[in-house]
């Protein structure tokens, strides 16, 4: 894995000027900006950023290792690349008998299956069923006959939780689980948890498209730009955020082009082929498990159908990019837009 650290302090104090040391004893903001601590690491196939606010130094440094190591270790359980993690394990194991499981892997599995309900399958982990069939990398698809024996597969019903046992099983052989869609939002969560327990309270972790912070950032809310689905650094809208996560799902970020169609990494569960509906989806939400598998749902979902779900949920809003760049927000910001 490439794996690339740059630890970084943003000092203002560089030089031994007296004079900038006086300002900065006097200007509260300026010694704010010297004790931020940024990080970043590809794990997880994915960019991970922390960035926080801390005293002290090593307990910044302490707090940030400690989060980079979490995201390792979830890697290392729930990779489906990785042939000794407990994932991997699942997949080759549950069709022919009930695998024990960690209770942290069985709780996940939960949420995606109360998500699945929740989203009316569009939302369904065992999406993998077909989805390893494509290497998008390498510009590879099933042909359609292997595609529909796969998506026979595809059904979050085909996994059975054992709450006594704590195991897991699938109702037949060709049943494959990924839990793209969910694991970083989650690891989101227990990143920022890790730092708040560290009595850090103003913060930023993200992994890849899914991000959460909590407090301010020197004394004004974060700013999270969402990209133009089609123009790599443009930035359609941007917006403030304080104590919030918001994940974005798009079709730009594992994806080729065949015959004038593109195949990317969302798959609607009905059909096994990528779900074409829209560009982008946006969810903003009060934890990143919640916003990453509802940016997935929503994707797959389209316009209509998934701004009616956005709308009906307390707390969970939306900016949805459909096929043609238009922008479509859910109630909750159109009310915010329009005071
Ligand atoms: P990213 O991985 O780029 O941050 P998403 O959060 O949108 O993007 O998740 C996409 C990933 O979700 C895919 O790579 C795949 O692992 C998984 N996935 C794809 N389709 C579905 C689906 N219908 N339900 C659940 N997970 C899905
Ligand atoms: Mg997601």
């Amino acid at each position: 894995m490439n794996s690339k650290q740059t630890y970084y302090k943003r000092t203002f104090l560089s030089g031994s000027s007296v004079l900038v040391v006086a300002l900065i004893a006097l200007c509260h903001i300026g010694l704010a900006k010297a004790d931020w601590q940024k990080a970043e690491q590809d794990i997880m196939g994915t960019r991970i950023t922390v960035e926080l606010y801390h005293q002290n130094d090593d307990e910044a440094q302490a707090a940030i290792a400690a989060v980079m190591n979490e995201m390792h270790r979830i890697d290392r359980s729930m990779s489906p690349y990785k042939p000794d993690s407990e994932l991997s394990i699942v997949n080759r194991e549950a069709a022919d008998h009930p695998v024990k499981i960690s209770t942290e892997l069985f709780n996940l599995l939960q949420r995606s299956i109360d998500f699945s309900q929740l989203t009316n399958g569009a939302f369904d982990i065992t999406f993998a069923s077909a989805g390893f069939l494509y290497d998008y990398r390498a510009a590879i698809k099933p042909d359609e006959q292997s595609l529909s024996e796969a998506v026979k597969h595809i059904n979050y019903r085909n996994i059975h939780l054992d709450g006594n046992a704590h195991t897991v099983s699938f109702a037949q052989p060709g049943v494959k689980i990924d839990l793209g869609g969910i694991a970083k939002g989650y690891a989101v969560d227990l990143g920022i948890a890790l730092v708040q327990n560290r009595g850090v309270s103003s913060a930023l972790v993200t992994a890849g498209g899914d991000t959460r912070v909590i407090g301010e950032r020197w004394g004004r809310p974060w700013q999270i730009g969402i990209r133009d689905p089609r123009k790599a650094d443009a930035i359609v809208a941007k917006i403030p955020l304080e104590n919030v996560a918001v994940s974005t799902s798009g079709d730009y970020e594992r994806f080729f082009e065949q015959d004038n169609t593109r195949y990317h990494h969302i798959i609607n569960p009905a059909t096994g082929d990528s779900a074409r509906e829209l560009q982008s989806t946006t969810v903003i939400g009060p934890d990143a498990i919640t916003t990453d598998a509802l940016s997935t749902s929503i994707f797959v979902l389209g316009v209509e159908k998934g701004l009616a779900l956005i709308n009906q949920l307390a707390d969970i809003d939306a900016i949805l990019v459909d096929s043609h760049g238009r922008l479509h927000y859910s109630s909750g910001l159109l009310r915010l837009t329009s005071e």
